[in-house]
């Protein structure tokens, strides 16, 4: 039943882009003799992931050395808090800063750290969180241009968020309520205080600061730069570029602060992390994640994916009337990016109409974009998928323009 060799055999003509036949063979589901094929007997369709990591689409697979430790971890008991401390320190010291938790994802980081700040080594404190704050602070400020809707993972915490603009009006916000400082490294070039001057205004009033880095690697240094700044708490999505288990997260920074975040997450019931549970099995898939995304060939990866967008963009180029843009997103997501423009007078299918032509072919193929556009990522395809789609997207358009696709 092996599927995938199915397809890849019937697109051997398509060149391969200097890909040998193991990179094309790497871990799919369909090379290994499961016994059910269990997505199937739901009715659930599997698809190409050409949008890029989003949580809706599950959005990364992880490494097969992340998938051992999870098979490795599921069959034997351990100790939780144990189990923490072994692989925070082994995360402290290939990530290069003092302490480091797993979570259940940059979400749950963020209120975690959160939750640490405000109680401290206090234990008590954690079970008043988030509906009795007497005696707690409750004020966590950011600039007006880093809140989005992730910010609600602080409101968990019962606090309040202040919005500032300027170095002034954050100064002035700064009171003995104030927690945290909060800050979305993505949009670092949105607001008007940059990331190291947001870190000099909080040590200047010695209150903790936190970066949210969730979808900020590659690069691959991002995982040390942010804490090496200064910041005390930097959260990283597990199964975002890091294709570790996507129900983790990581939360580095002061040891005090990892200490107190852990305080109030599980296994201690009575806090407002409870909820947000990592076993063994994301715990020690996280810690090999890292492992394994540290010592890949970052250049060779960005090279592939390179070319893999060529070749889509190439496709799309054949049809005339398609305009192809490849770019980098600058911060967060920074990986190679298609984006396909057409004059739609030539080419008589909207982006919208298009991306549901994908989704409803075979094998399915999810890609993003608004009503303007249809956009593409490579990095989280099985390498010689993007021949399939580059095939679909070719005849997709030339049907719309009444050609013959090439
Ligand atoms: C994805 C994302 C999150 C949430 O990450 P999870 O790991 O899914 O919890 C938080 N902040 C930003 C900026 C993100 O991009």
């Amino acid at each position: 039943m092996n599927k995938r060799r199915e397809i890849l055999k019937g697109i051997a003509t398509l060149p391969l882009l200097g890909l040998t036949a193991s990179d094309l063979l790497a871990r799919p589901a369909e090379e290994k003799d499961f016994n059910r094929d269990f997505f199937k007997e739901l009715g659930v369709r599997t698809f190409i992931n050409a949008a890029g990591t989003y949580t809706a689409l599950t959005a990364s697979l992880p490494h097969p050395e992340v998938i051992d430790a999870i098979n490795y971890s599921a069959l034997q008991f351990v100790n939780l808090e144990e189990l923490q401390d072994k692989v925070g320190e082994r995360l402290a010291e290939l990530l290069k800063c003092e302490a480091a938790m797993v979570t259940a994802g940059a979400a749950s980081a963020i209120t975690l750290g959160t939750a640490g700040v405000i109680t401290g080594a206090d234990f008590a404190k954690a079970d008043q969180i988030p509906t009795d704050m007497t005696g707690l602070k409750t004020e966590v400020i950011m600039q007006k241009a880093h809140r989005i809707g992730y910010a609600h993972a602080i409101r968990n915490c019962g606090v309040k968020i202040i919005e500032v603009g300027t170095r002034k009006e954050l100064e002035t916000a700064i009171n003995d309520k104030t927690a945290m400082l909060w800050f979305l490294n993505a949009n670092n070039f949105l607001g008007k205080i940059k990331d190291t001057e947001f870190v000099e205004v909080a040590k200047k009033y010695n209150i903790p600061c936190m970066n949210d880095c969730a979808a900020d690697v590659p690069p691959v240094e991002n995982l040390w730069k942010y804490t090496q700044m200064g910041f005390d708490l930097v959260c990283f999505s597990g199964g975002k570029g890091l294709r570790g288990p996507q129900s983790a997260g990581l939360l580095l920074g002061k040891k005090d602060l990892i200490a107190a975040a852990r305080k109030n997450a599980p296994p201690n019931g009575s806090t407002v992390g409870r909820g947000m549970k990592v076993n063994k099995e994301e715990i020690l898939g996280m810690l090999v994640a890292i492992e394994v995304y540290l010592n890949r060939d970052h250049k060779a990866d960005w090279t592939l994916w390179e070319n893999q967008v060529k070749m889509i963009s190439d496709a799309a180029l054949s049809v005339p009337g398609v305009t192809p843009e490849i770019h980098v997103p600058e911060v967060a997501n920074h990986v190679p990016s298609i984006r396909l423009r057409w004059d739609q007078t030539k080419i008589k299918i909207t982006p919208d109409a298009a991306r549901d032509a994908l989704r409803n072919g075979h094998p399915s193929i999810e890609t993003v974009g608004g009503s303007e556009s249809l956009d593409m990522t490579t990095w989280m395809m099985i390498p010689g998928e993007e021949r399939i789609v580059a095939k679909r997207v070719n005849e997709i358009l030339s049907d719309a323009a009444g050609s013959t696709p090439k």
